[in-house]
């Protein structure tokens, strides 16, 4: 059976290999948070595009503003005024932050340094030249690459978009993931369920999940434990760029996804992998969509979309495949756990000590969604060490949504 490392590298593998990103579309930069560039954006001009000031005070030449001078103020700079007079010899002008620093002014002195009556100007300490200045250029040259293709557009990569103004950007269009939960025990959310039922959660949280890792989700309608009606269901999910399943994918009589696909001709690489929960996970291709087979119990479904949907979905939109972002933290009580699969257990990661530290949460298995709530991470117990005593190192790997 494959390690988790190794599926999840199989993803990514037959991910690049076979996969082309979504096609382009140009979208406003106020609407693409979460796209992928499909192009690159240079600078139009320097950054800054003037000497610009990085405090509120006084714009003076150095020579003259040595630790107890005094200077004559001849007037103020305020963020987007023109700037066109130099600083005449013996004199300083008030600027605000923001401001263009006059030509002659190699510093600003903050104004909380300063004493001042009238129009005289005392200076409390020593000036150095270039303090509080950012000059012109030094962020970047025009020209310059702002944006590579293949970013994913987060708030800081569209703010530099809207700097250099990049009002329109060309993006890769969200692959699209048709999302079919399986289960003649499962309920659409808005229906009352009978004795025996359950809500259906796993479309929310996938679709969700979905909607977080840059694809579009594509809700179908819960399929039934039946050939018929899983057939027909399947066929819709195989008009998208990647179908995801929940349910049916283990050993029961009634789970019947795996040879569904089959019979509609789908590939597997594979549908098993040595990790709890999540160990009847199914990856496959059936035509042009890629197939994900999670298991239905909701803490599986969520622990093995982000470990294996994740980064086709990243690749797809045209992104690098994001990493598998384990941290190392102290375990705070000592574990036992079943050896030979890796377990991924609902854990709290923690700060408020000098290193960060971890503790698994008490609960159910994988059919209790509410301790996930409290949970920030997964503790990572590796297959071959089912015993760890507190204070030992541990890998987590974060909730992609709360870390
Ligand atoms: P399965 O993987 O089909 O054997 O499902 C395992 C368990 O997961 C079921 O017994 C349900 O309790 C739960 N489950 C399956 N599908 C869903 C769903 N769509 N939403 C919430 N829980 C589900
Ligand atoms: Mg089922």
């Amino acid at each position: 059976m494959l390690t988790f490392q190794d599926a999840r590298q199989l993803v990514i593998m037959q991910s690049q290999g076979h996969a082309s990103p979504r096609p382009t579309q140009d979208l406003p930069v106020s609407d693409a948070l979460g796209y992928v560039l499909a192009q690159e954006i240079h600078t139009d001009r320097e950054y800054p595009p003037f000497n610009r000031a990085t405090r509120d005070g006084y714009a003076v030449r150095t020579s003259e503003a040595s630790q107890g001078a005094a200077l004559q103020c001849t007037g103020e700079i305020k963020a987007g005024d023109n700037v066109c007079l130099p600083l005449m010899s013996g004199t300083c002008v008030q600027i605000m932050t923001g401001a263009a620093v006059p030509s002659g002014a190699d510093a600003v002195v903050m104004i909380e340094f300063t004493r001042r009556s009238n129009d005289i100007v005392t200076f409390d300490r020593p000036t150095q030249s270039g303090q509080n200045i950012v000059p012109r250029g030094s962020e970047a040259h025009a020209g310059d690459l702002a944006l590579s293709s293949g970013l994913r557009l987060g708030y800081a990569e569209l703010a530099v978009a809207a700097q250099v103004g990049a009002f329109t950007v060309r993006c890769h269009k969200k692959p699209r993931v048709a999302i079919l939960s399986t289960g003649d025990e499962v309920v659409p959310v808005t229906e009352t369920p009978g004795p025996f039922h359950i809500r259906n959660s796993n479309s929310i949280s996938l679709a969700a999940q979905v909607q977080l890792a840059g694809g579009e989700p594509v809700p179908l309608q819960n399929a039934l434990d039946r050939v018929d009606d899983l057939a027909a269901k399947i066929e819709q999910g195989l008009r998208e760029d990647v179908l995801v399943l929940s349910g049916g994918v283990s050993m029961g009589k009634y789970d019947l996804v795996e040879s569904v696909l089959k019979g509609m001709g789908a590939e597997f690489f594979f549908d098993a992998v040595a990790m709890r929960p999540g160990k009847p996970t199914v990856f496959g291709r059936c035509g042009n969509t890629w197939v994900f087979g999670l298991p239905g119990n909701p803490v599986s479904t969520m622990v093995t979309f982000q470990l294996f949907a994740l980064p086709a979905l990243d690749i797809l939109s045209g992104a690098a495949p994001r990493p598998l972002a384990l941290l190392e933290a102290t375990l705070a009580e000592p574990l036992k756990e079943k050896a030979g699969l890796t377990h991924f257990l609902p854990a709290r990661l923690d700060w408020r000590a000098s290193a960060p530290y971890v503790r698994a949460l008490p609960w159910h298995g994988s059919g209790d969604i509410s301790t996930l709530t409290c949970a920030n991470c997964f503790l990572v117990v590796p297959a071959d060490r089912p015993d760890i005593a507190a204070g030992e190192k541990v890998s987590v790997l974060p909730r992609f949504d709360v870390l």
